[in-house]
């Protein structure tokens, strides 16, 4: 059974591979949304497009997903191997180019938060209390 559940997690985190306008992201903008909140999408002037940028709130928020970003001691990050160099040389790419883009936006003053698509938002699931959990956390660091 649980190869049966890798399997479909990595052909969901196959699916988010193109990285904009995911499922994990539309969840937080519409919970920003909803709380009053105002952000740009994919920043174009800032390095590495953030996903989400609250300029009233001098935040970032980088949502990614555990698959790719290979987020460390995660069920569905760096616990899921794969047989395929391409994937795990594409995966390292992508925690590479994140600490360079994290760098870079605190180095710009921004303040930056992670928020880890899979465990924290579970997307697949209708209602789900750590993707509440995580989101009343956010309010709570956006309102400090
Ligand atoms: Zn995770």
């Amino acid at each position: 059974m649980a190869d049966v559940h890798d399997i479909e997690t990595r052909s969901y985190n196959m699916s988010q591979i193109k990285g904009k306008d995911t499922k994990p992201e539309i969840l937080v903008r519409k919970f920003l949304h909803a709380h009053g909140f105002r952000y740009s999408l994919h920043g174009k002037k800032l390095p590495g497009k953030p996903d989400l940028v609250l300029r009233k709130y001098n935040t970032i928020i980088d949502v990614r997903g555990c698959f790719w970003h290979l987020h460390a001691g995660c069920k569905y990050g760096d616990q899921v191997t794969t047989p395929s160099e391409k994937i795990t040389s594409r995966r390292k790419t992508a925690v590479e180019r994140d600490k360079v883009k994290i760098a870079e936006w605190k180095d710009a003053g921004w303040d930056v938060i992670v928020i880890w698509a899979e465990c924290e938002l579970e997307p697949k699931r209708k209602y789900s209390e750590k993707r509440e959990v995580t989101l009343n956390n956010l309010l709570n660091k956006l309102k400090e």
